[in-house]
């Protein structure tokens, strides 16, 4: 490969090039170098960000450095260097958008800062296949795989890029998700994408060039291929695949690595082989990013999900005084204190057609519920207790100033929160909004969440069981689950016990999703693979907690592509999946989705009717049915036999019968404590 394009110092001005700027992001952390500006890291003899601009230059009409630290060693390039305007290090999104504000010409190009051996003919191919599209975007792939910081986009895209970090959004997938995006295969020269990101990544790179390229020393960037071959000759057959020793996660929100280690560390009384269950809540809660994007959907679209915004009132509810009864509206001051007074029926209010006059002295409007309350009047009197004779009505004495009457505003007034950002719309919420007249909402997306079974056991359903088999149940309950909390569920089917197969999988589901969930493969003997491939691939904490079912559980983040997603990994017993499921994955799957609002289930108390054997040091989460006796009283006993693989009481049950961990035995008639299957609304 030639590297005779390689020019820094000259920047076109005559080609279709100038029509586009050259973006490199330098505005990253470097946390996995340690905390380092990455691009000043020194590489074959020269910064990284040196490489980046060399490979970079000769395709675009000028260039501009987004950096968030370090402007002067920078700006020896003589362009411009910006720094984020939303935050410093908050990812790569603020670097577009701070690129975009400043950059003058249609198009902008993006490359980060440690990728140096950026394809000389990027610009060109991108730009070919945007214009053929009429896409806003064009991002490079490899291997089927978006590499999100390698693109080309129109300007234009500025104002929708701005309204979504002005919403919270920063990851580049809810992003691009927004936009018409075509992909552009680099199959043919992968490598060139390959991002250095620890200094292990650094060191592999320059220990491939010395062996094998002594003689090109001196030559600014090596060929892309040597890069490749320098990877394959340093991992050892046994360990991680080429892509894992150059790790392609630049976007990976950095920031929050090492964090769970951190969490775990400051907690008193932390043990992960007998974790109770009120501490692994706490650490789960404290390790969790909600999504912040909003988007505007019709009123009846918005049942069951998270306002984005709250909803301020923009009229009174009711709009005017009207009368909350069938009866006669008056003026009280017409009214005689102590004996009954006659007034004349000066005409009738119904709901939709109001009394066209005023009221005159010591007159009455007949009044239907709803209907606009006269002018003058102030008082309704119940139909029921007045006399008529004629066009008269005679009002008995007691009437109190007001009453019957609902005042305008009474129930929402204008300018007033009548929902919170964060709350549940449920048939409640629906109704309030339309009240207010409004024909869209703003809510936050709905959260994706991916989700496969492991193990080599599992036959999928519609298939013959051959010996040893057992049909995969737990994906069916999950789905389940997942549905009736609104999520935008990825089934990714049954994932063989083997690590190659484990990984992709993960890496697959972490690209996409904002959460993932796995059964099975996180007990004792089968936990160690996947506790290697998982420390791989991101954080994650192996649990056994002191509970019943559901002991094994890990828990933690994983990030591959530019995005990052939280992950749980439940055990495999079909029950266990559903008791940890609702004790710890249903809350931090509500707050992943925006909910501010109070969503704890309640736990309610009643007689437990039968004996419960059980050891103090663990929660136990027996299977419950609560049921009426003859007498109308409330109890509950357990429902069938409480093996952690019996699906059947799991379905025959309506409740958890929920006991403390320092509980002993329940005798019959003791009251005990159950969380409810189902909800109201
Ligand atoms: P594991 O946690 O993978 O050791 O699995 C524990 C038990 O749960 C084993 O008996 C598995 O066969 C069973 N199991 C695991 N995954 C599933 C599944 N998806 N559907 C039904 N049973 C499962
Ligand atoms: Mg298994």
């Amino acid at each position: 490969m030639s590297t005779g394009r390689v020019n820094p110092d000259r920047i076109n001005a005559d080609r279709i090039n100038d029509k586009v700027t050259g973006l490199i992001l330098a505005g990253g952390q470097g946390r996995r170098m340690g905390g380092v500006d990455k691009g000043l890291q020194m590489f074959r003899g020269k910064r990284l960000v040196d490489h980046v601009y060399a490979r970079l230059a000769p395709q675009v009409g000028g260039i501009i450095i987004n950096a968030n630290q370090n402007h002067d060693a920078y700006k020896t390039f003589g362009v411009r260097v910006v720094s984020d305007a939303i935050g410093n290090f908050a990812g790569p999104l603020a670097g577009l958008h701070a690129g975009l504000s400043v950059s003058r010409r249609p198009y902008l190009a993006t490359v980060p800062c440690d990728s140096p051996f950026v394809p000389e003919d990027l610009v060109e191919r991108l730009m070919a296949r945007l214009n053929e599209s009429g896409a806003a975007i064009a991002v490079a792939t490899t291997g089927g795989r978006p590499e999100p910081v390698f693109c080309l986009v129109r300007r234009s895209v500025l104002e929708s890029l701005t309204i979504f970090l002005k919403s919270g959004g920063r990851k580049v997938y809810d992003w691009y998700a927004s936009l018409p995006l075509v992909e552009v295969d680099f199959d043919d020269q992968a490598e060139a994408f390959s991002n250095i990101n620890t200094r292990e990544e650094l060191a592999s790179f320059e220990a491939g060039m010395t062996q094998k390229e002594t003689t090109a020393a001196a030559t600014a960037v090596a060929p892309v291929t040597a890069a490749a071959a320098a990877v394959e000759r340093l991992s050892p057959p046994s360990a991680a695949a080429p892509t894992d020793v150059v790790s392609r996660d630049t976007l990976a929100r950095t920031a929050t690595r090492d964090a769970l280690a951190r969490v775990v560390s400051c907690l008193d009384d932390y043990d992960p082989n007998a974790l109770k269950v009120e501490k692994a809540r706490e650490v789960i809660r404290s390790f969790l990013t909600p999504v912040a994007t909003n988007e505007k959907i019709s009123v009846r679209a918005a049942l069951g999900r998270v306002l984005g915004e709250d909803i301020i009132s923009t009229l009174d509810v009711p709009a005017h005084d009207n009368s909350a009864m069938d009866g006669y509206a008056l003026r009280h001051a017409d009214l005689k204190p102590a004996q009954d007074t006659e007034l004349r029926i000066a005409g009738s209010a119904f709901a939709g057609r109001q009394f066209a006059g005023k009221l005159g002295k010591r007159e009455c409007v007949r009044i239907m519920t709803g209907a606009v309350m006269p002018q003058g009047a102030d008082t309704v009197v119940i139909q029921e207790i007045v006399q008529i004779e004629g066009d008269k009505v005679r009002i008995p004495a007691g009437q109190k100033r007001g009453q019957n009457r609902r005042l305008a505003g009474e129930d929402l007034a204008a300018g007033k929160p009548a929902l919170k950002a964060g709350q549940l719309v449920g048939p409640a919420g629906l109704g309030l909004i339309a009240s207010l007249g409004m024909a869209e909402v703003s809510v936050r997306r709905r959260l994706r969440v991916a989700f496969f079974s492991t193990g080599d056991e599992l036959a999928s359903v519609g298939s013959v069981l051959k010996p040893g088999e057992v049909y995969d149940s737990n994906r069916y309950t999950l789905y389940g689950m997942l549905s009736r909390l609104n999520c935008d569920v990825i089934d990714m089917g049954v994932v063989r016990d083997d690590p190659a197969s484990l990984e992709r999988a993960l890496q697959t589901a972490a690209a996409d999703a904002d959460a993932i969930i796995t059964s099975g493969g996180v007990s004792v003997g089968e936990a160690d693979f996947i506790r290697e491939l998982l420390a791989k691939l991101g954080e994650v904490v192996f649990w056994k907690i002191a509970m019943k079912p559901g002991r094994p559980m890990a828990f933690g983040k994983i990030a591959h592509a530019g995005n990052e997603a939280h992950f749980f990994g439940l055990p495999g017993n079909p029950v266990a999946v559903m008791v940890t499921f609702y004790q710890f994955v249903r809350d931090a799957l509500l707050a992943l989705s925006g909910r501010t609002d109070d969503y704890a289930l309640p736990l309610l108390q009643v007689p437990c009717t039968c004996s419960i054997k059980k050891n103090p040091g663990r929660t136990e989460f027996q299977r419950g049915r609560l049921a009426r006796d003859e007498r109308g009283q409330w109890s509950v006993c357990p429902a069938g036999a409480q093996g952690s693989g019996v699906l059947r009481s799991m379905a025959e049950a309506n409740c958890f019968i929920v006991l403390e961990h320092e509980r002993g035995s329940v005798s019959p008639g003791e009251p005990v404590q159950v969380q409810l299957f189902d909800g109201l609304i």
